[in-house]
């Protein structure tokens, strides 16, 4: 029986965060004094995982997203990827910063991994490492490269465009889709932790319009519908494409198909909502499945967006 929630929605998505633990500080993700990061013995195991994610295949589960913190920091994340691929999941993929990639591209792809999302945040190596930290930038074109080589693809840039930080690469970094075959997408910030000022996202975010609108100061914007979260659109002539996620300015919550589980084993039905069921408490399957279903109809029809994401920090629950 397919996963459907109180507004008819098909649930066939899940996100999941495999640590939290991160090798970067990106200064919209995580806070300035950051929360310590959980106790091995508080991360989700492994079987858990792979036994509830069998349970959300048997009730129809296509997708699977591997997260985080920065999911090649996993222990035998490799293993993880073999083993969820042989549930049979349809499409597989990971969202990564790309500065461990290089060693892993290849060994991921043979273990089973479909493709990769890689975040980018600047193009200029001074802001970049203070975008994010201390990120190595030549580190992440190296993971693009070796993520094409191994057929990671097609190869999805994740940026978050921030005012007064990196806002004026917005064409620049769209102008990459012209001879790549990279999907670029422009993410509008989140208000999420609670250490944050609020203040500091909303002054600062640009949203899906303002990106556009400066792209086609440079060149025409040719629609070509959307995919799950992301309206696409691409630059006349381009071998790639270009896509906007708008969480913030218009919300895609009629469309939504996922749901989350924290590193800790937690599932959470919507990024912003505080409803949480753990699967490590879970006592068999048939606990399990209760949580599962039980989540599912958890799901609230929409836009929760007028508070903050109730979590100290993205790396928690997993972006
Ligand atoms: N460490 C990996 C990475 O950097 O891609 C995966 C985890 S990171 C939390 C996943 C995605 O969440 C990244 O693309 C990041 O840009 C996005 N993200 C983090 N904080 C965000 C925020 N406040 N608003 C919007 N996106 C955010």
């Amino acid at each position: 029986m397919e996963l459907r929630d109180t507004f008819n929605r098909k649930i066939d998505y899940i996100r999941v965060s495999v640590t939290d633990r991160c090798n970067l500080r990106c200064m919209y993700c995580v806070p300035a004094s950051p929360p310590p990061c959980l106790k091995p013995s508080r991360i989700l195991k492994t079987e858990k995982l792979l036994q509830f994610l069998r349970i959300a295949r048997g009730h129809g589960l296509k997708k699977v997203r591997l997260t985080g913190g920065e999911p090649l920091l996993r222990k035998d994340i490799t293993g993880l990827v073999r083993a969820i691929r042989e549930i049979g999941v349809e499409d597989l993929s990971l969202t990564t910063n790309g500065q461990l990639l290089p060693l892993f591209a290849k060994r991921l792809k043979e273990a089973g991994l479909d493709r990769i999302n890689i975040s980018l945040d600047s193009m200029r190596p001074e802001r970049y490492r203070r975008i994010t930290g201390g990120g190595n930038l030549q580190n992440v074109y190296r993971a693009i490269e070796q993520a094409e080589g191994a057929g990671l693809t097609p190869v999805k840039i994740n940026m978050i465009p921030i005012r007064g930080v990196n806002d004026d690469e917005v064409a620049e970094f769209a102008a990459l889709s012209l001879k790549r075959r990279w999907h670029i997408r422009f993410i509008e910030l989140m208000p999420v932790g609670r250490e944050f000022d609020s203040s500091l996202f909303d002054g600062r975010r640009v949203t899906a319009d303002e990106a556009r609108a400066a792209i086609r100061t440079t060149g025409e914007l040719i629609p070509i519908g959307r995919s799950g979260s992301s309206a696409n659109y691409r630059l006349a002539g381009g071998a790639g494409t270009i896509g906007f996620i708008s969480p913030m300015s218009d919300h895609f919550c009629d469309s939504c198909n996922r749901l989350r589980i924290t590193a800790a084993g937690r599932i959470r039905p919507c990024l912003f909502s505080d409803y949480e069921a753990d699967i490590s408490a879970a006592s068999g399957e048939g606990d399990m499945e209760r949580l599962l279903l039980t989540s599912v109809l958890s799901k609230a029809k929409g836009s929760l967006l007028q508070k903050s994401i109730p979590c100290d920090a993205m790396s928690q629950v997993g972006g």
